[in-house]
């Protein structure tokens, strides 16, 4: 079939290629007996919190639309519109909420101001890695409670993509003691910038766009972003030489959340359809990332020197992390539940992980 013959059939709500032969007969007796929806074409506006084509979360999500496509016959048009394009980065939460979009793409720890619960299902500091955090969220009972919380705000969420497991930042200096961190300005957002604010650190929020300058200028003493991959594009190795291994972000998860009313609406074959599709990207997104961290590891300049906390800095950080999830849990009950359900999983996986993947990995050395 011509896409233009395609297009007009689908126009008139008439079926789905190969069949649209068979319902036009249909048509010819009762239009009453057509399955409008099955071959109508469904367009949803999705924005996301990155620029055009970023690599890995960009354009992972620029796949998730065009394979929503390819296995929908078509009738799933889904139109990514990058950051700033139809909504501004950190807006899209709000707009999709009120039904100006159908649907965004982003990371789940930026909306933690509306609702501090928000921040377990995007992943925990000194936490559960990617493949734990989303073990937890599909069989623990993350998602089910996610998704009740974000119903509130009319919203239908689905994992969309995880990192794996990021670095530590980018320091000027070295870090030898806990008294090196006093004083210490740096951009690190979520719960780890609330511990390494309890750690002395003065935690600052920068947009992406400022933070190379930045460093290079001295008006920041250190900074995290992903891992090797990504902060190799942003030049981190031109303005820092110790590049520290990671501890607040183990396995952040990202989202691919609907307004709630639309994904109603959507049939369940399109619901069905954007589903698969979102676990087969987040799943593409841990291998590339993966892939592409390890390669970026190799190629970092010689000046970059790899370093990893000591002890009592870690020691610290686990005191101050707990300080900092107690009170939350006081202020917000949906908070303890969520942490409760995280909790509840993470003893549960614990025993299995350790005579498993940790003992594995301990003897595969
Ligand atoms: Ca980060």
């Amino acid at each position: 079939m011509k896409r233009r013959d395609f297009l007009t059939t689908s126009a008139l709500g008439l079926g789905a290629i190969g069949l649209s032969g068979c319902y036009r007969e249909e048509n010819k007796i009762s239009s009453k007996n057509i399955n409008v929806k099955k071959g109508k074409v469904v367009k949803l506006k999705l924005a996301t919190s990155w620029p055009a084509h970023f690599p890995i979360m960009g354009t992972g999500v620029d796949n998730f639309a065009k394979r929503c496509s390819e296995l929908s016959g078509g009738t799933l048009e889904i139109k990514v519109y990058p950051k700033n394009i139809l909504v501004p980065a950190l807006q899209v939460f709000d707009s999709t909420s009120m039904g100006q979009i159908d649907a965004f793409h982003s990371g789940v720890y930026y909306w933690k101001g509306k609702n501090s619960a928000f921040s377990i299902f995007g992943g925990m500091p000194l936490g559960l890695t990617s493949e734990e955090m989303i073990t937890w969220l599909k069989f623990g009972g993350g998602l089910e409670l996610w998704r009740e919380l974000y119903g509130k705000f009319n919203l239908y969420p689905l994992i969309g993509g995880t990192t794996g497991p990021q670095m530590g930042g980018w320091f000027k200096k070295p870090i030898n003691s806990l008294a090196d961190l006093k004083g210490l300005k740096m951009r690190i957002p979520g719960l780890g910038g609330e511990v390494m604010k309890k750690l002395g650190v003065n935690p600052v929020l920068l947009p992406p766009g400022e933070i190379f300058t930045s460093l290079e200028r001295g008006t920041i003493d250190a900074t995290e972003w992903v891992g090797p991959a990504l902060d190799s594009m942003m030049g981190f190795a031109k303005a820092a030489d110790y590049y520290y291994t990671g501890w607040h972000e183990p396995g952040s998860i990202l989202e691919i959340t609907f307004n709630k009313n639309r994904w109603e609406q959507l049939s369940s074959e399109h619901q069905a359809i954007i589903t698969a599709v979102a676990e087969e990207m987040t799943g593409n997104m841990l291998q590339e990332f993966r892939y592409k961290n390890a390669k970026a590891l190799q190629e970092l300049p010689e000046n970059v020197q790899i370093k990893t906390f000591p002890k009592d800095i870690m020691d610290a950080a686990k005191i101050a992390l707990n300080e900092v999830l107690e009170l939350e849990s006081k202020k917000n009950n949906d908070f303890k539940r969520a942490l409760n359900s995280y909790n509840n999983f993470s003893k549960l996986n614990k025993k299995w992980d350790d005579i498993s993947t940790k003992n594995f990995l301990n003897i595969r050395g």
